[in-house]
């Protein structure tokens, strides 16, 4: 029994080659605009020369649990849908962008036509019993979603059995977005 259920990415930073293939798929997936992305690849260099290492993240929205877009959103715009994952209602969103100054990762933005825009979790697909258009096109398997409540799941086998770090702990917002490390 899993009970219920909590939609989370686990990205695991040792096999990223940073290829970007994740971000252009979801743009593709997603229809976003040129100049905007819903996900992005940050290369952090730590150490100094000639002691250097690299990490390479896959970052989205983080899908909090305790999501402070949500509670700034006016509107209701920003609310919790399916396994928690966090949604914004184009039709009710006025743009006053509460949300993104709200944000501890930079994960919104104003789409041209107005609306807010983030990660998805792409929900349309999960709904289909597919993957996220990120974890089906990325050629390393760096990439994985699925239900954490869900002991039996990739993702929380993962969890158990590797180290992991979630981004700007500190923040409070429960992320839902882990890094394999
Ligand atoms: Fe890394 Fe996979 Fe994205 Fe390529 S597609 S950048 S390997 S997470
Ligand atoms: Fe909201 Fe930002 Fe958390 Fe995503 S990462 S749920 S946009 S606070
Ligand atoms: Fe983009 Fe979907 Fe991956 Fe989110 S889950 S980054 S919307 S492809």
């Amino acid at each position: 029994m899993s009970g219920t259920p909590r939609y989370t990415m686990v990205v695991d930073t040792k096999k990223c080659v940073g290829c970007k293939a994740c971000v252009l798929a979801c743009k593709a997936e997603n229809a976003i605009p040129d100049g905007y992305c819903r996900s992005w690849i940050v290369e952090e260099i730590r150490g100094e020369f000639p002691l250097l290492s690299a990490e390479l993240r896959s970052e989205r929205c983080n899908h909090c649990t305790d999501a402070p877009c949500v509670a700034a959103c006016p509107t209701g715009a920003s609310h919790y849908s399916d396994g928690g994952t966090v949604i914004v209602t184009r039709d009710k969103c006025t743009g006053c962008k509460a949300c993104i100054a709200s944000c501890p990762y930079d994960a919104r933005f104003v789409h041209p036509e107005g609306f807010v825009e983030k990660c998805t979790f792409c929900l349309h697909r999960v709904r289909r019993g597919e993957q996220p258009a990120c974890v089906e096109i990325c050629p390393t398997q760096s990439l994985h979603f699925g239900d954490v409540n869900d002991r039996e799941s990739e993702v929380a086998q993962l969890l158990a059995a590797r180290a992991s770090k979630v981004l700007h702990e500190e923040a409070g917002t429960n992320p839902n977005l882990y890094f394999l490390v």
